[in-house]
């Protein structure tokens, strides 16, 4: 019955078959060990760069110790929402010392990144409002926004002239709020947020900025976009999450106190949840203290990023100069995408192929991830694959002579 009933759908979604047939299907691969900058896979050793763990640490002894003990505490699940049996006095304390790193009142934890901008974007601008969106926000902007019955407009990535533009076309007394990512996530490149506050200011608009990507890696010992522009007080709401350079899983939105309060009587997604486990808030709290005291990790991010940005650079390939630890090598062709990976994969690299929907289609890209914890050795040996298997699918744009300058 299901069968004959979406049949229609079915019929058109071939993409994941005609992959697989080719040998080139880079999706749900069971890893059976994870150290964090390597992992296991179909009992082969490969390289992690397609990881978000920023800071490298999900191994770190004192986290799992952390979450362990949380577990022995607490047990396994809350097995309930927030708002009523699941929050536990871990939950309460992470609150407190992420609304105090990012330099906001009030904090509130959700059971997911995904689902803090779905319950943060569709709850506070409703449907006489208007959100204004970059227009390679991360697709839970996107859905919290659907949801919220506002009036969505987008502007052109970056594009403060054409932000302006939607702003000047809106009446001056209609709520607006503007939703940035901080770093982007597939591309790496930043958010002019002075540009935006001055806006935002111009023409009284709000300004939320999604710190999924930069918490950890840019500001003052890495609290985020805001601070690295030195604008924490300009910005009105903050969110990120647990699941990159925290080292666990959840996300939590950082405002006034009114905000956080209003958010925890009346966003659904957060209401009608159930809570990350006091096992993840252990970890995300221990990730955080262990960021806050050896600032040294951060140094060897910028370090390692800068290491690798260069060298794809001087390799030729097509890249961004922003230089943020998300390095995208732009292949602009799917196939050519799935290829790259797959041979990657297969020489022991793990990165991740981004074709359209998540990029625009003449912009599908290879995305690199660097951690704090990759060695010299480690990178080394990526761009000795790298340019490999990138001479044998001819996918540079320029050749520097092929050495690393
Ligand atoms: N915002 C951005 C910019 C992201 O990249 C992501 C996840 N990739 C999220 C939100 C959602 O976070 P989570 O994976 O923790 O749900």
């Amino acid at each position: 019955m299901i069968q004959q009933a979406l049949h229609h759908k079915f019929e058109k979604f071939t993409a994941p078959a005609e992959l697989k047939r080719a040998g080139l299907y880079p999706y749900f691969r069971p890893i059976e060990e994870n150290r964090d900058t390597e992992v296991i896979i179909q009992g082969k050793r490969l390289l992690m760069f397609g990881s978000n763990s920023y800071m490298g640490l999900t191994n770190h002894p004192k986290i799992k110790e952390a979450a362990c003990k949380a577990i022995a505490q607490y047990g396994s699940s809350c097995s309930g929402s927030r708002f009523l049996n699941g929050t536990s006095q871990l939950h309460v304390e992470l609150e407190e010392r992420l609304a105090h790193f990012v330099g906001k009142e009030s904090a509130l934890i959700f059971t997911t990144g995904f689902q803090t901008n779905l319950g943060t974007v569709s709850s506070l601008v409703g449907r006489h409002g208007v959100i204004i969106l970059d227009e390679l926000d991360h697709a839970s902007i996107i859905e919290g926004s659907r949801l919220s019955f506002a009036r969505v407009l987008k502007f052109a990535h970056n594009d403060m002239d054409d932000l302006e533009s939607i702003l000047k076309s809106l009446p001056k007394e209609q709520i607006k709020m503007i939703v940035v990512d901080g770093i982007f996530s597939m591309e790496g490149d930043v958010c002019p947020l002075p540009e935006i506050v001055q806006l935002a200011n111009h023409y009284k608009a709000l300004v939320m900025v999604d710190d999924a990507h930069a918490l950890g890696v840019i500001g003052e010992n890495g609290s985020g976009t805001a601070s690295h522009f030195g604008l924490t007080d300009e910005v009105d709401i903050i969110m990120s999450t647990f699941s990159k350079s925290l080292a666990s899983v959840g996300g939590f939105v950082a405002s006034t106190k009114e905000v956080i309060d209003y958010l925890k009587h009346n966003s659904r997604p957060l209401i009608f949840s159930a809570s990350i486990p006091p096992s993840a808030a252990a970890a995300a709290l221990a990730a955080l203290e262990i960021i806050e005291q050896e600032p040294e990790r951060l140094d060897a991010l910028w370090r390692n990023t800068r290491y690798l940005a260069k060298a794809v650079r001087s390799l030729g390939f097509d890249t961004n100069e922003a230089e943020t630890p998300i390095i995208p090598l732009y292949i602009r062709d799917n196939h050519l995408t799935f290829h790259f990976t797959q041979r990657l994969f297969e020489e022991g690299v793990f990165v991740n192929p981004v074709v359209s929907p998540a990029v625009p289609g003449d912009s599908s890209l290879v995305r690199m991830s660097v951690m704090a914890t990759h060695t010299l050795n480690q990178l080394d040996e990526a761009i000795e694959k790298i340019e490999k298997v990138a001479t044998e699918l001819g996918v540079f744009v320029e050749r520097n002579e092929g050495k690393i300058v």
